[in-house]
């Protein structure tokens, strides 16, 4: 079966879909995306990605593609044309295709619109959850609207990259003073020696993670502490536990933070409760 993409009204075949060259996600980065799980082919949390979807185009003021519900319907109708179960689904919309010029395109010019899904193997994802994943940290040199979710991401990508380079899997930005803002595709987390959890409040600072706002969910449901506020490169050093959040990897587990072992380099009792609950507080659609 070959996968399937939507690339502006159209369903094609994944290996030959394509956007035009002038399309302003590729000229410019100008343009936003959302990342959503799926899970027993179900969509994870649809509303609230949409939401946020929403509130970053307009930020953005780029015009949104078509109406919410018809938007619903290609994710639903992407995720099961490639037959996904356990999975992610992919929206990006840009500014759309016009000649290259900084400014604005002409108003009326359709933003565009592709949406793609594909599989993960969910026992590869439950075995480093249960292992736990290094993370190293690095001057967050990103702009001052990291709360859009836009598709503009060259600091994230060297990050990223750089995190793989020793052999970590996640890089921690750090804002000027010290501080962790969060990873380079995932929110930080960590939980103090006297057990409080301890995560950065969601300004302009950080993308608030859909996965984020659930866990504060499950959090005040089952009577854990929780801080919200940022914390330093050192309070993550001796931090009794840590871990990362995101709509790929819900909750994942952070053993090791740069050269210092966290938990004794074992996944922490309440990353490990808040994982196993997870999936007990979202929507499924
Ligand atoms: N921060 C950044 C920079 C991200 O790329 C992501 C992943 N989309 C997150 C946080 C986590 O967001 P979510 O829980 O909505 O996936």
């Amino acid at each position: 079966m070959s996968r399937i993409a939507y690339v502006n009204g159209r369903y094609c075949v994944h290996a030959d879909a394509a956007v035009h060259v002038e399309d302003r996600g590729y000229q410019f980065a100008d343009g936003i995306y959302e990342v959503c799980e799926v899970s027993e082919g179900r969509l994870v949390d649809e509303r609230r990605h949409m939401e946020r979807l929403k509130r970053s185009l307009s930020e953005l003021r780029i015009p949104v593609p078509m109406s919410m519900p018809a938007l619903s319907i290609v994710l639903h109708e992407t995720v099961r044309r490639n037959r996904v179960i356990e999975g992610l689904v992919y929206v990006q919309i840009t500014r759309g295709v016009a000649p290259r010029d900084h400014g604005f395109p002409p108003a009326g010019t359709p933003p565009a619109l592709v949406v793609t899904a594909k599989s993960l193997d969910r026992a590869r994802i439950d075995r480093t959850g249960h292992d736990g994943i290094t993370v190293v940290t690095l001057p967050d040199n990103r702009w001052e609207r990291v709360d859009i979710k836009s598709v503009a991401l060259l600091p994230n990508v060297l990050a990223k990259q750089t995190a793989r380079e020793r052999g970590a899997r996640e890089a921690w930005f750090v804002d000027r003073d010290g501080r962790i803002t969060e990873g380079a595709s995932s929110n930080a987390w960590i939980v103090t020696a006297a057990g409080e959890l301890v995560t950065r409040p969601a300004d302009h600072a950080i993308l608030r993670g859909i996965t984020r706002t659930v866990l504060l969910e499950v959090i005040a449901a089952h009577g854990l502490t929780l801080q919200e506020r940022p914390f330093t490169v050192a309070e993550a050093y001796a931090a009794r536990e840590a871990f990362v959040t995101s709509a790929s990897q819900s909750v994942q587990p952070v053993v090791r933070v740069d050269d210092h072992v966290i938990g004794g380099g074992k996944p922490g009792p309440i990353a490990l409760t808040l994982r196993s609950k997870f999936h007990g507080h979202t929507e499924f659609s």
